[in-house]
């Protein structure tokens, strides 16, 4: 797996909508979009406009907690606007062994089928 260099990621064009993606939510802070590789029914990324230093949650720091609040929220209201809100699973991956490969921290939204757990 990939690991964290610093380096701008695809998100910052997919924020400047240089490439084009599938916005399910978007505010000042946050957007939201499909999966181009969908592992359930929905399945959304809820990232930070402004990557601020977060490449992955296990880096965060102190300054981070608001934003990390309002992705957390966004993703419920993800949740709501792809029909899920009763049943979803929220997913970070934190670094090469937990299979990250995008260097700018995002949440995926999962649902729309039966999630199992433990996952793999
Ligand atoms: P990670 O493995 O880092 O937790 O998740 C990165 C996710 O980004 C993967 O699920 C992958 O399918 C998705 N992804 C990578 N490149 C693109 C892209 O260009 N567009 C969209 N919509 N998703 C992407």
């Amino acid at each position: 797996a990939a690991a964290d260099s610093g380096a701008t990621t695809i998100f910052d064009k997919i924020i400047s909508k240089e490439i084009p993606s599938s916005i399910v939510y978007e505010d000042d802070e946050v957007l939201a979009f499909r999966d181009i590789s969908p592992q359930a029914p929905a399945h959304v990324l809820v990232i930070p406009k402004n990557r601020d230093g977060l490449t992955q949650l296990g880096k965060a720091e102190e300054r981070h907690a608001e934003v990390l609040g309002r992705l957390l929220y966004a993703a419920k209201v993800v949740a709501e606007k792809e029909g899920i809100a009763e049943g979803f699973r929220v997913v970070i991956n934190s670094g090469p062994s937990a299979c990250q490969s995008v260097y700018h921290l995002h949440l995926h939204v999962l649902g729309g089928r039966q999630m199992n757990w433990p996952p793999g």
